[in-house]
């Protein structure tokens, strides 16, 4: 089975690094409005694991959604795991 960190993150030296390109590139993305499109939102706590999200333009609530994100957590996880079972 090929290595998934290989598969998914080829350029990703380390976990440390991997993580690091994810965060960053969490902190650039800034989530959409569903409901007017702007990207004026602000972080909103968690719901269920999920990262909720307000717009400051029309005050609507609402969660990450799974699709915009680069990689899963599932994904990210099961990086992780693999790694630190020695296989990644
Ligand atoms: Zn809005």
């Amino acid at each position: 089975m090929k290595n998934l960190v290989d598969v998914h993150f080829p350029n990703a030296r380390n976990i440390s690094a991997l993580l690091k390109s994810n965060d960053k590139c969490c902190r650039i993305q800034n989530m959409k409005c569903p409901k007017c499109n702007s990207t004026q939102t602000r972080k909103n706590g968690r719901r269920r694991g999920q990262q909720c999200f307000q717009c400051r333009i029309c005050g609507r609530q609402f969660v990450e959604s799974p699709k915009s994100q680069p990689y899963s957590p599932q994904i990210k996880e099961l990086c992780l795991k693999m790694y630190l079972n020695g296989m990644g």
